[in-house]
């Protein structure tokens, strides 16, 4: 094997937490001459990071992969080497998270990570008359059930229970009945729970303008601080953080 090689093994290691002090001490002093082993070592020290951070917090597990998607996305320089994750990081009953996490990574990043083995197989809910209109950037969008993220596109069907996560810098609309549309601004999380003569979204957070055609049957849009019911024709709901 090649020097590099080598070093990526140990970098493997690293990631697996079973390195001992002599290698890391000669990883750090190759890592100081060579670039590439370098950026990868630096990498995986900031993912590791990220996902730390992302467990540690207070917030659900499910949200997890949004928020590490949405600090991925601000660092542009970031590259994962697919294959030496998959397995390395997570275990256990993360390892679905994670899955779901690394999969969305792998969009942003444009790679194609590898699952291992088949997984259950989500039923989808009742698919909506609802197309997607104009998409700036990444979006991602999320069955219910599913912990997988999916790029959203131009094409894609829409289901209830859907969550559609703007990552920073991305926002895209939805074509609702007639000429109403609803946009979701960049780093928003928007769930569809109802279309069924009564419209209802949840913001879970970032903000989002509807422009509904008049007269419109009864449209909500909740969110964790209470719940708008759509009077006008047009209006914009904020949630922040505080
Ligand atoms: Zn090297």
């Amino acid at each position: 094997m090649t020097t590099c090689e080598k070093y990526k093994n140990l970098i493997e290691k690293y990631i697996e937490g079973t390195i001992i002090d002599g290698q890391l001490a000669d990883l750090k002093t190759h890592a100081e001459t060579c670039e590439s082993c370098r950026e990868e070592f630096e990498r995986c020290v900031l993912l590791q990071d990220v996902v730390r951070q992302a467990f540690s917090s207070p917030m659900a597990a499910e949200h997890a992969g949004a928020s590490l998607v949405a600090r991925l996305s601000e660092e542009p320089n970031l590259r994962l080497r697919s294959t030496r994750f998959g397995t390395a990081l997570f275990a256990g009953k993360r390892a679905a998270i994670a899955a779901g996490i690394l999969l969305a990574i792998g969009l942003l990043l444009g790679f194609t990570i590898g699952r291992a083995g088949n997984p259950a197989q989500i039923p989808l809910t009742a698919q909506v008359p609802i197309n997607v209109g104009k998409i700036d950037g990444t979006v991602l969008v999320r069955h219910e059930g599913s912990d997988v993220w999916r790029a959203l596109e131009a094409g894609s069907n829409i289901y209830l229970g859907d969550t559609f996560h703007s990552t920073a810098g991305s926002a895209f609309a939805l074509n609702l009945d007639g000429e109403s549309t609803l946009e979701l601004n960049q780093n928003s999380m928007l769930v569809l729970k109802l279309y069924n003569g009564q419209t209802q979204f949840f913001l879970e957070h970032g903000e989002c303008t509807a422009s509904l055609e008049s007269p419109h049957g009864p449209f909500f849009i909740s969110t964790p601080h209470g719940r708008v019911e759509a009077l006008g024709t047009e209006f914009t709901v904020k949630v922040t953080d505080e």
